[in-house]
This record gives structure tokens, C-alpha cells and sequence, in this order.
């Protein structure tokens, strides 16, 4: 869970009651080696905040993270530093995350070095082989500027890779990249899960690209998890509402790639986090909202179509345990 202050201007700022934006609430996940897990949802639904809780950017409001089954806790330099060896990120927009005076050679030299690996010339070769940049000397004493938006995506994730970690948290890793070069880096992020036993978390707004590439998608919508299961059963067989919505809004596959660049493409504007909608937080936007919709948060539901197959949604709640408020509002 994560709240941020709202900073209150104006007459709110004499109100006694301190605001928070609700940005995630609640989120339960897990990233497993070797798989790819993807966070769906539109600009604003949280899964940023996820990438970066998770990532320890910054602390959480309440709940646990844990690596390898053990609580993790990052307070100072040291222990941020232990943990980054293990969980890296990768950002959306490779331009502003390498620093534009600095070579290739210099990004990954250091690298190597803040996790304590050789930064020789077989060391530098050796990363951009990785990311099939090669031969590594046409690259090396680049700068970013000098390199195409998918070579500086590839220098990114080598330079995470630099600390050989466990998991990689990847936050739209492709959405800013040209359409043609998406597949390319997407296909580059699956094969090296499978030959590294990465634990991916691909983070898209794309629901059509988490059908393609990950393994397990997981849905979010106004700070909270919707629904999840494995790729094929989610995107095909959605059950929650919103995803529904989401994939009907979606390009049609053949064109994967052609991702929606507009956020807003279905009908309906995502809720404010200072004040979210009570119980369901999709309900003034459900076509299915029942009374009990408005009153209570659902519960994760396991349904019985795939195994791992879960909504949180009053729908599949057992009917007769809701009693009268499993009954359609009325339109
Ligand atoms: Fe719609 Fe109710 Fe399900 Fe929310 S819980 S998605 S409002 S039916
Ligand atoms: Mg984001």
C-alpha cells in the first residue's frame, strides 16, 4: 500500500483532516524466475507506484516485500544498495535515464563496478552481447544521442543486467520506442528471462502486448488489483469488467505494436485517488454495478475456468451468501 500527502492549498489547507492520494492499496503480487508477469492498466491506476515500491524507491505505506521468501526492509544506502544487486529497474524513457555526457562505456564500466564485477574489455563485451549490441566496439564509445531509441533501451537493460539480478521491473519499457523496434526489444527482455531465469514484471498499458509476452497478467485499476491469471485466460477470457473493457478497447492483435498511445480511449475518466469511489472502485463505470457494489471492496474470487484464474469483483460471489444486494441496480 502506498499514500501520498496531498499538500492542501487555499481553504483545504485550514482543514484538520490531512489528504492523502490513495495510489495503490492493497496490491498483492509474485514475480517468479523465469517468468514474466504483467501489470495492466491505464496512466494513473498505480502500477508505476507498484514497479517503484517494489524497486524500493521509495517506502510503502503498509504491507511487505519479500525476496526469496525473507521481509525486506531498506532503510540507508547499504541495504539499498544489497537489494538493487538483486532487483533493478529498467524505465520508459532510456533517453532521460542515461546521462547524455557520458559514453557507453562509461554507464556499464561503472555499473560493473558499483556491484563489485570486472569492468575489462571482455567484461563491457560480454553485457553488450547480452542485449545484442554487437560487436561491442561499435558501440561502446557512443553516447546516447549517437544511438537509435531501441540501442539505448538495449543499453539500459545491460546496464541493469550489470548487477546480475534476480528480477528485473521493467515500466513501459517499450512505449516510447518506435513501433517497428518494440517486438525486437520485448522478444530481447523473453529470451533473457528463459536464459538468465529472470523473474520479469512488464509493466504496459498494452493489454494486447501482455497477451503476447508475459506469462501472467495481472490487472489494476484506481490503485487497487482487479483481476489475474495467466496471460491467455486473462486477455481471452477476461472477467472483471474493467478488463473486459480494456480488452475491447484494445488494437487488434495483428497489429501488436501498434500500441494505444491515448489513455483515454474508453468511455469514462478513471476516479480521483484524494477521494475514491467507496466499495467497488469501478462501480460508477460498471454496466453490471449491484447495491453491495458501492458498499463493499470485493474480495479476490477464484474462478473455476484456469487454474490461478482470480476477479475481484461481486459478480462471481456466491449469490446466496450476498443476499439482497447482489441484485442489479437498476438502470
Ligand atoms: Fe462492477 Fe460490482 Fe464487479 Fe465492481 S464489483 S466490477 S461494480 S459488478
Ligand atoms: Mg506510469
Amino acid at each position: 500500500t502506498k499514500h501520498f500527502p496531498v499538500r492542501a492549498r487555499g481553504r483545504a489547507a485550514l482543514s484538520r483532516t490531512p489528504r492523502v492520494v490513495h495510489a495503490v492499496d492493497d496490491v498483492t503480487l509474485t514475480l517468479r524466475s523465469g517468468r514474466v508477469t504483467a501489470l495492466v492498466g491505464e496512466s494513473g491506476s498505480g502500477k508505476s507506484t507498484v514497479a517503484r515500491l517494489l524497486a524500493q524507491l521509495y517506502p510503502r505505506t503498509g504491507g511487505d516485500i519479500r525476496l526469496a521468501g525473507s521481509s525486506t526492509e531498506v532503510k540507508g544506502g547499504r541495504a539499498f544498495k544489497a537489494y538493487a544487486k538483486r532487483v533493478q529497474m529498467i524505465f520508459q524513457d532510456p533517453f532521460a535515464s542515461l546521462n547524455p555526457v557520458h559514453t557507453v562505456r562509461h554507464h556499464l564500466t561503472r555499473a560493473l563496478r558499483i556491484h563489485g564485477k570486472p569492468a575489462d574489455q571482455q567484461g563491457l563485451t560480454e553485457l553488450l552481447g547480452r542485449v545484442q549490441l554487437t560487436p561491442a566496439e561499435l558501440y561502446l564509445d557512443k553516447y546516447p544521442h549517437e544511438l537509435s531509441g531501441g540501442q539505448r533501451q538495449r543499453v539500459s537493460i545491460a546496464r541493469a543486467l550489470a548487477a546480475d539480478p534476480e528480477a528485473l521491473l521493467a515500466d513501459e519499457p517499450v512505449s516510447m520506442l518506435d513501433v517497428s523496434i518494440r517486438l525486437g526489444v520485448l522478444n530481447l527482455l523473453r529470451d533473457l528471462k528463459e536464459r538468465l531465469d529472470l523473474a520479469i514484471l512488464y509493466i504496459t498499458h498494452d493489454i494486447a502486448s501482455a497477451r503476447y509476452f508475459a506469462d501472467e497478467t495481472m490487472v489494476m485499476y484506481a490503485g487497487r488489483m482487479v483481476e489475474g491469471g495467466d496471460s491467455e485466460t486473462v486477455t481471452q477470457n477476461p472477467a472483471h469488467p474493467y478488463t473486459q473493457l480494456l480488452v475491447d478497447s484494445a488494437p487488434n492483435p495483428e497489429r501488436l505494436g501498434a500500441i494505444v498511445e491515448d489513455d483515454d480511449e474508453d468511455s469514462g475518466e478513471p476516479p480521483s485517488l484524494i477521494d475514491p469511489p467507496s466499495g467497488c472502485r469501478f462501480h460508477p463505470r460498471c454496466p453490471h454495478a449491484m447495491a453491495i457494489c458501492k458498499a463493499k471492496v470485493p474480495e479476490r474470487i477464484e474462478l473455476t475456468d484456469a487454474p490461478g484464474h482470480w476477479a475481484a469483483c461481486w459478480l462471481y460471489a456466491d449469490k446466496a451468501a450476498l443476499g439482497e444486494g447482489a441484485v442489479p441496480e437498476q438502470a
